[in-house]
């Protein structure tokens, strides 16, 4: 493949950040760029309570712990997403639920949410938490969802590992729920190279999910130990980079945005369709996801026939409820119709990268175009 789907993007400004690393001898964890890391992403995101962690999916494993969710506890999340948004569930020893989603954003729907939570309230075992994302940057319809939550009273955990840099109301994702987590790894729009940060609600919820992700040692001279920890905070020269990274998050989001339109424009005589903004909101744009009508190929034809001229794509990410993983979960729809799999199976995902070229997008949209004769052909 010489089109990747997203590949890092390097501002030059992260070597600065290491070298101070190694000069300092800052190697080992924690260190002065894990905390200007933490105080500068508090800053672009207006949220005082950060801690960084070793990756998006430890985030969430100590989002779940603080909440106190354990064995038998129920947590509803959104079903069209990657494993990582549900597998901490499992962690945890609690049950998953799965929500479909709507077609406007191809995140959760409302008024799937509205229907689960009743029919809990109905049962007397409502979830102890809910998990929306922002699939491939595009926001939720994240008012309804917080409204909702805060009517059943269950906390409210954004996924927002795919979109940071995308906003609601002037307000980043991330920090809208209750507790909200970010993802640096390599194929995002900034990276650390592995890594991740958890926006908690207070200071005394920051200091527990440290400890736990300290190993939980007590305030003792020696190492006293009473509850499990984990061996989970970001290091001080990955951190670096990631300072190096967050100088330029609004070009990037710029230049993810501009692809966008790019595709979107190039694309209007096809019979395809994308994810929408909901008002008063901005998408980072990580991913450009689209549906493809009738009129067009398959989704794996077409994969297939940009894999031939060497470009990458993706299906959009397979259902929870579909994996045989996740088996034998609960999963509930508007009316029985299943939104998500008709998302996930005419849906696929096209090189985004920052650093992608203008002939190189090019020539993703004129190997896109070609599937149109393509048609023809077969049809006649
Ligand atoms: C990447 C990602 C995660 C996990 O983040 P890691 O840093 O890779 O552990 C979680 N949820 C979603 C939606 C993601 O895309």
């Amino acid at each position: 493949m010489n089109i990747l789907l997203s590949k890092p993007h390097m501002s030059g400004r992260e070597m600065i950040y290491v070298e101070e690393a190694f000069s300092s001898n800052w190697i080992a964890p924690l260190g002065p760029n894990v905390n200007a890391f933490e105080d500068e992403l508090g800053k672009y995101t207006d949220h005082a309570h950060m801690l960084a962690t070793s990756s998006g999916t430890a985030a969430l494993h100590l989002a779940l712990m603080t909440l106190g969710i354990e064995k038998n506890d129920l947590v509803f999340c959104q079903t069209l997403t990657f494993v990582a948004s549900v597998n901490p569930i499992l962690y945890v020893g609690a049950t998953p639920v799965f929500i479909d989603s709507e077609d406007e954003t191809w995140n959760m729907s409302p008024e799937a949410l509205r229907k689960a939570l009743v029919q809990a309230a109905t049962k007397g075992r409502l979830p102890k938490a809910v998990i929306v994302v922002h699939l491939y940057g595009v926001v939720a319809k994240i008012g309804e969802i917080r409204q909702i939550c805060k009517e059943f009273e269950v906390p409210l955990i954004e996924d927002a590992a795919e979109s940071l840099g995308s906003t609601w109301q002037g307000l980043m994702t991330g920090t809208i729920g209750d507790i909200g987590f970010y993802s640096f790894n390599g194929n995002k729009i900034i990276t650390t190279s592995g890594g991740g940060m958890l926006l908690l609600g207070s200071d005394s919820q920051r200091q527990h999910a440290l400890k736990l992700a300290t190993q939980a040692r007590e305030n003792e001279l020696h190492y006293e130990h009473e509850e499990v920890g984990y061996n989970y905070r970001l290091s001080n020269v990955s951190a670096g980079i990631g300072r190096g990274q967050l100088e330029v998050i609004e070009q990037r989001v710029r230049a993810r945005r501009n692809v966008f339109k790019r595709y979107e424009r190039m694309f209007s005589e096809m019979d395809v369709t994308y994810q929408q903004e909901v008002p008063y909101s901005r998408a980072n744009r990580w991913l450009t996801a689209m549906q493809l009508g009738r009129d067009v190929v398959s989704r794996d034809q077409l994969i297939q026939h940009l894999t031939g001229a060497g470009i990458e794509s993706r299906p959009v990410w397979k259902p929870m409820h579909l994996q045989p993983l996740y088996r034998d979960a609960e999963y509930v729809t508007v009316d029985g119709e299943d939104v998500s799999r008709r998302l996930f199976e005419n849906g696929i995902c096209l090189p985004s990268s920052s650093n992608m070229t203008i002939g190189e997008q090019q020539k993703v949209i004129q190997t896109v175009l070609d599937t149109r004769s393509f048609i023809k052909e077969k049809s006649v």
